[in-house]
């Protein structure tokens, strides 16, 4: 599928862990052709199943770990797609959350989107 926009590549040191690997970042757009009236949490879910597809793809292998308080630990990964944004659609189910719960705290999504979506 062709994309509509990509940012540039943003470089940034490791979020909530330590590590001497870096992380290149970028954002990319999609369009979409979906019939209307479509659902989207059912659209939602299987655009996050092709995204863990590709990541399975690209060598992530292992499920997320949280430690004793329930907290995510974050380590090095070959590569993470999230999905930011999904339209104006609003999504929140055990597996996804559109708008992404965290984009907003992360700088180095922010920047990376503003570059696209403007
Ligand atoms: P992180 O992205 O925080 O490094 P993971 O990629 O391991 O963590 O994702 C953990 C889970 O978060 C996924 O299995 C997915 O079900 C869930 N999730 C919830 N909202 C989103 C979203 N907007 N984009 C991607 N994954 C999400
Ligand atoms: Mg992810």
């Amino acid at each position: 599928m062709p994309y509509k926009r990509v940012s540039s590549l943003l470089e940034t040191d490791p979020w909530g862990f330590e590590s001497q690997d870096k992380f290149m970042n970028a954002a990319v757009m999609y369009e979409l052709d979906l019939p209307k009236g479509y659902n989207p949490e059912a659209e939602g879910l299987m655009i996050l199943e092709i995204c863990k597809d590709i990541e399975r793809r690209l060598g992530r292998t292992g499920k997320p770990q949280y430690d004793e308080k329930g907290e995510r630990i974050y380590t090095d990964r070959p590569i993470d797609i999230d999905i930011l944004l999904f339209g104006d659609n609003k999504i929140d189910c055990d597996e996804l959350t559109v708008p992404h719960k965290l984009m907003y705290e992360r700088d180095f999504v922010m920047v990376p989107l503003n570059e696209i979506i403007n």
